[in-house]
């Protein structure tokens, strides 16, 4: 087993070899649980490192998609071997470079291993239909192409997952791909990137460019090789992501925000309803698109519901996530801790009132981390900046309301779409919810959170340029079908 090493010097990856670059100049990435360490020293690439990037992709495309779907799937089956073999080592790098505890990132490394399988078995299967001619001396089908190149760019809050849930499906297809991680987890991706080189992945099929979205990030989504953009992160950057891509007639899908509500009717099993509340909303630190932020409780057992939920949010242990009592680690970074401090405060500027939480907590111990209390309000409203914007922190909004009906229209009175719950025992409610309920991922008795990674991922409304990832539904984003009509 490899164990990790802190304060390395990392490199980009491009046409098969680690190079630096051209800029010269490296940041430090910071552990958000002590700030006084380095992580790792990762490139600042400029824009002439990302053109590199680029055209050893394109060069590589031509036999890449040449191979055959097994041929391609291959590569894939071994970097997962390589990833599940190397998992603590990448999961400790995440820990130590985002915060999540070591728990959470050895689920989502070995949710990498996962999907790199599930997509190296498809690459054996169909990608196209046979379509009846009304000419009986034709044969008309349709066959998937892949885009070219692809740019893939990634947040930071799951490092190994999101890049390889949208690599795997493009390498797969026959793309090549240039992957543009967050710069505050550019270590993980790093490690990523040596499990695919492990695995024997051929020069230029899949590249690493490191730097600033301003700079990398927008250079991508600008290039004129590159045939289509995967990005998710926040609904500002995907908002120009999207139309530089459609400014120059690429592919874009683009995965967002959310502002995600948990429904506890009145007859829900509160203990369960309670449990997956603090999980859906306080797991990661509340740094997930799929967060439960808005909390909606029928009034008759809203007295119940809060007191259990305090209760057991005074239990739990904020600490380094690398250490094994910790339930919950720091923010990922100073910016996301002041954005999250300052939605605690405007939370009470607007009349919201603070039950749990609210500050950094008092541990001394804590001091040099990006650490934040769990946080509860009552009392808020529909029109407050707490119940309306992503906050992408630890703090949960609880919000009374008198009837099932009244319970989705406040949930459904957001921007966002991606993940609703409700937890309930009658099926009427259960119908009436995944009718009524505009969100990508509609859940009964489950907190809000993603899916497996066989079904389709993705968000309604601002939540989405309302593509899916995962699973098959990823064929539709990373090829192009072409129409076949062949007369003998
Ligand atoms: P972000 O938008 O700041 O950054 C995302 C990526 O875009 C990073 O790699 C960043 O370097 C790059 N980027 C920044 N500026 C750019 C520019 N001008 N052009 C091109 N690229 C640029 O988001 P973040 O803070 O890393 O992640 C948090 C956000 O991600 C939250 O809003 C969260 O909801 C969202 N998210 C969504 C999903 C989903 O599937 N819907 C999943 C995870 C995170």
């Amino acid at each position: 087993m490899t164990t990790f090493q802190v304060e390395q010097t990392y490199s980009n990856y491009i046409n098969g070899e680690w190079v630096k670059a051209t800029t010269g100049e490296t940041e430090p990435s910071i552990n958000p649980a002590n700030r006084k360490q380095v992580v790792g020293y990762v490139p600042t690439s400029g824009v002439e490192d990302l053109n590199q990037a680029v055209a050893a992709a394109k060069a590589a495309a031509k036999d890449w998609r040449r191979l055959t779907g097994a041929e391609r799937g291959n590569y894939l089956f071994q970097a997962a071997n390589v990833l599940e073999r190397r998992a603590d080592e990448v999961a400790e790098a995440m820990t130590r470079e985002m915060g999540k505890t070591l728990p959470e990132a050895k689920g989502e490394t070995m949710r990498g291993v996962a999907i790199l399988r599930y997509y190296a078995g498809e690459g054996m299967r169909k990608t196209g239909d046979v379509i009846p001619s009304t000419d009986s001396e034709a044969l008309m089908f349709t066959t998937r192409v892949p885009l070219g190149v692809v740019g893939v760019i990634a947040p930071w809050n799951f490092p190994v997952a999101i890049p390889i849930w949208k690599t795997a499906p493009a390498l797969i297809y026959g793309n090549t791909v240039v992957l543009k991680p967050a710069q505050e987890t550019a270590v993980t991706a790093a490690k990523i990137m040596e499990c695919f080189e492990e695995a024997g992945i051929p020069a230029g099929v899949l590249n690493l460019v490191c730097g600033r979205g301003s700079v990398i990030g927008n250079a991508l989504a600008e290039h004129p090789d590159v045939g289509g953009i995967t990005f998710t992160g926040s609904n500002e950057v995907g908002k120009r992501v999207g139309a530089a891509a459609l400014a120059r007639g690429a592919k874009y899908q683009l995965e967002m925000g959310g502002k995600n509500p948990i429904i506890i009717a009145a007859d829900a099993d509160l203990d369960l309803a309670v449990e997956a509340t603090i999980s859906g909303g306080l797991k990661s630190t509340g740094q997930k698109c799929t967060a439960t932020s808005k909390v909606i409780i029928e009034r008759k057992v809203y007295d119940v519901f809060k007191e259990k939920l305090l209760s057991q949010i005074q239990e739990i242990r904020l600490g380094d996530g690398m250490a094994s009592g910790s339930w919950m680690g720091p923010c990922a970074n100073e910016g996301q801790l002041n954005t999250v401090l300052s939605y605690i405060q405007k939370g009470q500027d607007e009349g919201a009132v603070l039950l749990a939480g609210g500050k950094r907590p008092d541990d001394p111990g804590l001091a040099e981390g990006f650490y934040v209390q769990p946080t509860v309000f009552e009392g808020v409203e529909s029109h407050m900046s707490i119940a309306r914007e992503e906050i992408f922190g630890p703090v949960l909004a609880l919000m009374p309301v008198d009837s099932l009906e009244e319970a989705i229209e406040v949930a459904n009175d957001t921007d966002y779409g991606l993940s609703a719950s409700i937890y309930t025992q009658n099926v009427g409610a259960m119908l009436s919810f995944i009718r009524d309920m505009d969100a990508g991922l509609v859940r009964i008795n489950a907190e809000t959170a993603g899916v497996e990674l066989q079904a389709p991922f993705g968000g309604m409304k601002m939540s989405s340029s309302h593509s899916r990832e995962q699973g098959q539904a990823a064929i539709e984003f990373f090829t192009a079908i072409k129409t076949v009509f062949v007369k003998s």
